[in-house]
């Protein structure tokens, strides 16, 4: 089954863009899996938010939490690195890829619900409190539960394909055998101290080596926002994901040296 849903995945993101016409590519993406079961979750409620829900909040009888990264291509990321705006390509690639996630997720709902199973198909982004800005349902850690990668100092998952992308995450009563999580920091600076080039990446310095200011953060999506106001709802910057050392792939290295 894993295998099964893996290969759709992927199937359905090399195919999207002469489907659909969509100026965004995507590299090969990763697919994880998370026990509905899993402990992690019910600490969400105190970690993100009391309201936070669980896999069986969602869906009766929840087995897995299959949970996708796909990563944008190393073009895009270097054109959005420069100036201090999103760049104008980093805007149609956030909606378009918007639209394909929520394509991809009915898309595997439907294949698992032919075989018998029920899901619980979950919207890519925009499910979020205004106030708070935190959601019901977080795919970023979902994705940390999966195994799918580890946060760095960016608060992104940095997965084997770097932090560069989306993630998206359905909730299914499939049962799938869990990925193990990774065990090392994936990132430079939560490894050794090192790095730090995407809190100096950020144009208003909200991401520091010691904090992180979401609602500044927020503040300046909000600025893209208005300025791609004419290519759909870009709620963007991605500086501190672009071109980076975890924009592509996992930059701390796996053995700590002697
Ligand atoms: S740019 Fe460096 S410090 Fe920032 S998340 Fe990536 S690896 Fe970590
Ligand atoms: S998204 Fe932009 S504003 Fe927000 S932390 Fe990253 S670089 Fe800074």
């Amino acid at each position: 089954m894993e295998k099964f849903v893996r290969s759709a995945v992927t199937r359905f993101i090399n195919e999207y863009p002469d489907r659909f016409g969509t100026a965004t590519r995507w590299r090969e993406p990763l697919v994880a899996f998370a026990d509905a079961a899993d402990p992690l979750f019910p600490e969400l409620k105190s970690i993100v938010i009391p309201s936070h829900a669980a896999p069986g909040d969602l869906l009766a009888g929840a087995r897995t939490v299959i949970c996708w990264f796909v990563p944008f291509t190393r073009e895009l990321g270097r054109l959005n690195y420069d100036g201090s705006y999103a760049h104008e390509s980093w805007a149609v690639a956030y909606v378009e890829t918007n639209r394909m996630l929520a394509e991809l997720c009915r898309r595997i709902a439907a294949m698992l619900e032919a075989q018998g199973e029920r899901c619980a198909v979950l919207p890519p982004t925009h499910n979020y409190y205004p106030k708070k800005l935190v959601s019901d349902w977080s795919h970023k850690s979902a994705a940390y539960i999966a195994g799918l990668g580890r946060f760095g100092l960016n608060r992104q998952m940095i997965t084997e394909q770097g932090c560069c992308g989306r993630l998206g995450s359905l909730v299914t009563t499939a049962a799938m055998e869990p990925t193990p999580r990774p065990q090392h920091e994936h990132c430079l600076y939560l490894h050794d101290g090192s790095c730090a080039k995407c809190a100096q990446r950020c144009p208003i310095q909200c991401l520091t080596k010691q904090d992180y200011d979401r609602r500044a953060c927020h503040l300046r999506l909000r600025e893209n926002e208005r300025i791609f106001e004419y290519i759909g709802l870009a709620d963007v910057c991605g500086k501190c994901v672009a071109n980076l050392p975890c924009s592509y792939r996992i930059p701390a290295p796996s053995i700590m040296p002697l």
